[in-house]
Formats: structure tokens, C-alpha cells, sequence
């Protein structure tokens, strides 16, 4: 009698980069990540917790699953929060892992022709900021005209697919540009030169965010230098897989700041921060970049860890608020920035901060998820809504564009005219000695 040989099966994973053993086998299935999962918290499955995704992971790496519809549901419902990273006792590194998963699935999967459709209508504009600033015009018109304000009003909104409509409730309300020159001197002896990374949607719809941690650089010594040459960094890219494109972006940017000769490289757009932070990892291969890039990414910090460091030496005037702190999961879970924001707010005179309950579960904006799984993303802005409205406070601070979006529209939806702005907003009206009226938009 013939014996069939014990061949093993064939891993689901291409070769490149699929992700790694060790990190998954790091995990020791304790469970300590559920409860901060957001989409465990909101459905109670195993496989959309994070330990449920690592075993399919797992799975896919033996060949024991293959990368089916229903397989990569279980991917594209994770908001890569990194809640799960925080929390894990044993130092799993789900973000390299689900990383590594999307980049699989978009180079080894069909997506839908609308599925395709949507995405790269997505990344086209939205990691673009030329495009986004061409768009500027035509929304600016909708948003003046009154246009806007009768669709929403007669609903006809309700005609659009879900996706669309969930686009058109996030745009922010837009207001005249505000340009950030490619030097700006420190205000007094100078303390440090620093490069900005001015992001995209920051760029065009938040320009008055850049425009505002330029204010606050220099106040507090700094010189800084925003490159012109700078484009997209990839951050939404790598974040959905889609890893070609997301080198390409990470090179010139590297290119643009190499030639800027600044000791720290600060961000203040979340999402963007955590992927510069990495991109030692994401050309971690390349010979010409492998090291340019770990250089990069040691000199990347968020501005509020820029502050932090160089203490405070402009007088702050005081601003007698309440303010609700929202942690960004780029942050507070991939940064492990947490303190800084709130040692900066605390520093204002008269600021009584208050913590949101759940700080640790995302809000539903995660890069393009309140944009490709609406229904989720909205039932988790509701959520965050609801415990920013027990508090009542007169403004709500945040460190990412994309969460100042999705409370907005979360807190727009409870009829609450609650302003959303990021920290250093607050912090240069403060410096300023502006009140929280003169920054309503
Ligand atoms: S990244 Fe967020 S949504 Fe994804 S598994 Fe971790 S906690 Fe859950
Ligand atoms: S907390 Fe860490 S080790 Fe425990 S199940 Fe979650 S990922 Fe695995």
C-alpha cells in the first residue's frame, strides 16, 4: 500500500512581504484586546476582534484558508486603529501585521469594478493635494451658493450610494486659504530648525492648521522650513494596502526634506505622523533608501512632542473653556503620544480639560473607513457623540484632520454645535490671546 507524503499546504500569502511569523506567533490568545476593539465592541465576533484576525492571518500563512470574499470582509472591517497594540500584554505589532495583510489582499484579490471605482477615486484626489486644491473651487461655490445647505435641506442627498453620501457629510466648511511660506524665521534666538510636513487634506481644507503650528513653531524659537517640493507621504496609501504607490510617496519625501537640513521633521495631521514614523520599515529593502529612511523617520515627532520638548517660552493667555480631549488612534495607539496634547492644553490659563469616556476606541474616521464602511464608521461617531455631549463642553480638541471631520458630522448629527479644532489651534489663540469665537469657521 502507498502512502500519500505529508506535504504541506501552500501559504494563501505571496512572497513578498506576507506577514510575519514571529509577530503572529506572539500572540498568546489572552483576549486583553477585545474590549478595545471597536469592531468587537460594536459586534461581538471573534473574528472581528484582533486576535480573531491574527488566527486568520495565521490560517492563510499555513494555506489552511484562502484569501476569499469572506475572509477579506474580516480585513476590510478592521479600522486599523491600533487599539489593539496599546492594550496587548505581549507586544503583538498588529499594525505590521494588517499592513502587510492589505498590501496581500490588493496585489492577490479582485476588488468589485465599483469597489475599484471608489478607491481610486479616493486616493486619487485625497492623497493628491493638487487635485484636492483644483476641488476647492467648485466646493467652495456649492458651500457659498447655498447651494449645500437646500440638498441637505430637501434630502436629496438620500439618492446618492451610501458612500457618496458619507463624503459629502464629512466636507468640512471651507475658508479662504492660508498659505504657509517656505521659511519662516524664529521669533527671538532661535532654538531649533524644523522641517513641516504640510499633509494633504491639511493642506487645502485645514490650511489654517498649518498655518496656525507655524505660529506657534516660531513663538517658541523654532525656525521652520516647509518644503515646496514635498507631496503626499503615502499614509493613506500604506493604510490600504497599497504599498507600490506608498514607496514612491515615502521616496520623495524623503528626497524634498533630505535637502531642508532640519533636525526634526514635525507633523501634525495623526495619520501622517505614524506613517512617517515607519518608513524605515516600508524600505526597509531598498538599498538607495533603506537608511536614508530610518534616519527620516528618527527625526519625525508630532508637534505636540516638538513642544513638549522644547518647553514653554512664550507667555499663553487665558482661555476660560471647557474642553474635551479626543484622543486620535494615530496618536494615542501608533504614537503612543498621549500626554503632550494634554500637558499643552493644561498649560492654558483658565482651560478646565475634560477626559471622554472610551478614549481608547476610535471615533470611525481611520484614514478612509468613515469613506468605505459608512455604516460602521457612523455608528461609532454616534457613540463618541453621545459621551462628548454628557460632557458638555464648549469645545472639542483633537490632534487629525480626520477625526476633526468625523465629530464634526457625528456631533452635526445631534444637532450640537459643538466646534471641533485641532490642538494647536487652541494653543496659538492662546499665544495670540484670541477667544474661541474668532476661530468659529
Ligand atoms: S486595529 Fe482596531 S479595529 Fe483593527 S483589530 Fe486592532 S483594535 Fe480592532
Ligand atoms: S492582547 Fe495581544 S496576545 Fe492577547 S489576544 Fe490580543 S493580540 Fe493576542
Amino acid at each position: 500500500m502507498t502512502t500519500t507524503p505529508n506535504v504541506p499546504a501552500a501559504p494563501a500569502f505571496d512572497a513578498h512581504h506576507p506577514p510575519e511569523r514571529e509577530i503572529i506567533d506572539k500572540c498568546v490568545h489572552c483576549g486583553f484586546c477585545l474590549p478595545v476593539c471597536p469592531t468587537y465592541v460594536l459586534w461581538g465576533q471573534e473574528m472581528d476582534s484582533p486576535r480573531g484576525r491574527i488566527y486568520l492571518m495565521k490560517l492563510a500563512a499555513e494555506g489552511a484558508a484562502q484569501m476569499t470574499p469572506a475572509w477579506v470582509s474580516h480585513f476590510d472591517t478592521c479600522l486599523g486603529c491600533m487599539a489593539c497594540i496599546t492594550a496587548c500584554p505581549s507586544g503583538v505589532d498588529y499594525g505590521k501585521l494588517v499592513e502587510a495583510t492589505r498590501a496581500q489582499i490588493e496585489r492577490n484579490t479582485a476588488r468589485t469594478a465599483s469597489e475599484k471605482r471608489h478607491r481610486s477615486f479616493l486616493f486619487k484626489n485625497f492623497a493628491r493635494p493638487e487635485r484636492l486644491h483644483r476641488l476647492r473651487a467648485p466646493l467652495l461655490a456649492y458651500q457659498k451658493s447655498g447651494l449645500q445647505a437646500l440638498v441637505r435641506g430637501l434630502g436629496l442627498l438620500k439618492i446618492l450610494p451610501k458612500k457618496w453620501q458619507a463624503m459629502e457629510a464629512l466636507l468640512p466648511r471651507l475658508a479662504p486659504q492660508e498659505t504657509v511660506p517656505e521659511l519662516t524665521p524664529a521669533v527671538g534666538a532661535k532654538r531649533r530648525r524644523v522641517g513641516l510636513l504640510l499633509g494633504c487634506v491639511q493642506r487645502e481644507f485645514f490650511s489654517h492648521v498649518n498655518a496656525a503650528t507655524v505660529r506657534v513653531l516660531a513663538a517658541e524659537g523654532c525656525e521652520i522650513v516647509a518644503p515646496r517640493t514635498q507631496g503626499c507621504c503615502g499614509a493613506l496609501l500604506v493604510h490600504a494596502g497599497e504599498e507600490a504607490s506608498a514607496v514612491e510617496f515615502a521616496k520623495k519625501t524623503i528626497d524634498a526634506f533630505e535637502q531642508a537640513n532640519v533636525e526634526t521633521i514635525v507633523t501634525n495631521a495623526a495619520g501622517c505622523g505614524s506613517n512617517v514614523k515607519e518608513y524605515g520599515h516600508l524600505l526597509r529593502d531598498d538599498p538607495a533608501y533603506a537608511d536614508r529612511a530610518r534616519n527620516f523617520s528618527a527625526k519625525c515627532k508630532d508637534v505636540s512632542e516638538v513642544l513638549a520638548e522644547l518647553g514653554t517660552r512664550s507667555p499663553r493667555h487665558p482661555l476660560k473653556l471647557r474642553v474635551a480631549f479626543h484622543d486620535s488612534c494615530h496618536l494615542q495607539h501608533a504614537q503612543g503620544v498621549r500626554a503632550q496634547p494634554r500637558a499643552l492644553l493644561s498649560g492654558i490659563p483658565g482651560l478646565q480639560l475634560a477626559e471622554i469616556p472610551e478614549a481608547p476606541i476610535c471615533c470611525g474616521s481611520a484614514g478612509i473607513f468613515n469613506l468605505v464602511q459608512p455604516d460602521t464608521a457612523r455608528e461609532l461617531g454616534d457613540r463618541k457623540a453621545e459621551h462628548i455631549a454628557a460632557l458638555n463642553p464648549d469645545v472639542v480638541v483633537t490632534g487629525n484632520p480626520g477625526c476633526v471631520l468625523q465629530l464634526q458630522s457625528a456631533l452635526a448629527r445631534q444637532h450640537r454645535k459643538t466646534p471641533v479644532l485641532h490642538t494647536i489651534e487652541l494653543l496659538d489663540a492662546s499665544l495670540r490671546g484670541q477667544t474661541l469665537d474668532s476661530l468659529r469657521r
